[in-house]
C-alpha cells in the first residue's frame, strides 16, 4: 500500500463536558479537562492510492486546501466546544478524530485515492486515530 501523509497544526480551546451529565459528575469523569482550556493540536491526514502521470497521489497544496476549506478555516483559534459537531459529544481527541474523518472522507472522493486514516494529537504524547475499516 502507498499513502501520504500531510500533517497540519492548529490552536483551539474545549473544554471536556458530556451534556447528558451534571456539571458535579463531569468534573468527576474529566477533572481538570472539564475546565476550558488549550492545545496545539497536531492533525495528520493520510490518503492511500496511485501516483498519476505527475508521480503524484494528491498534490500535497491540494490537500492542504481542503484540509484548511474543510476543517482548519472552523477549527483554527476556536472553541470546539461551541461547534455543532460537539454539542451533543464532547470534544476529545477519539471525537475530533471520528468527525474529521467524515468530513475529510466525503470531501477528498477521487476514483485514484481514497482518505486512509486521521490522527488528532492533543499533545506530542496523547492522540486519537481513525483508520477506514477494510
Ligand atoms: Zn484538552
Amino acid at each position: 500500500m502507498l499513502t501520504i501523509t500531510k500533517e497540519f497544526s492548529f490552536h483551539a480551546a474545549h473544554r471536556l463536558r458530556c451534556s447528558g451529565f451534571s456539571e458535579e459528575e463531569n468534573r468527576r469523569i474529566y477533572g481538570n479537562c472539564a475546565n476550558i482550556h488549550g492545545h496545539t493540536y497536531r492533525l495528520r491526514v493520510t490518503l492511500t492510492g496511485q501516483p498519476d502521470e505527475t508521480g503524484m497521489i494528491l498534490h500535497f497544496d491540494t490537500l492542504k486546501a481542503i484540509v484548511r476549506r474543510e476543517v482548519l478555516d472552523r477549527y483554527d483559534h476556536a472553541d470546539l466546544t461551541a461547534l455543532d459537531e460537539y454539542t451533543h459529544r464532547p470534544a476529545t481527541a477519539e471525537c475530533m478524530a471520528e468527525h474529521i474523518f467524515a468530513v475529510l472522507d466525503a470531501a477528498l472522493r477521487s476514483d485514484r485515492y481514497r482518505l486512509h486514516e486521521v490522527a488528532v494529537y492533543e499533545t506530542p504524547t496523547a492522540w486519537a486515530t481513525r483508520t477506514r475499516h477494510v
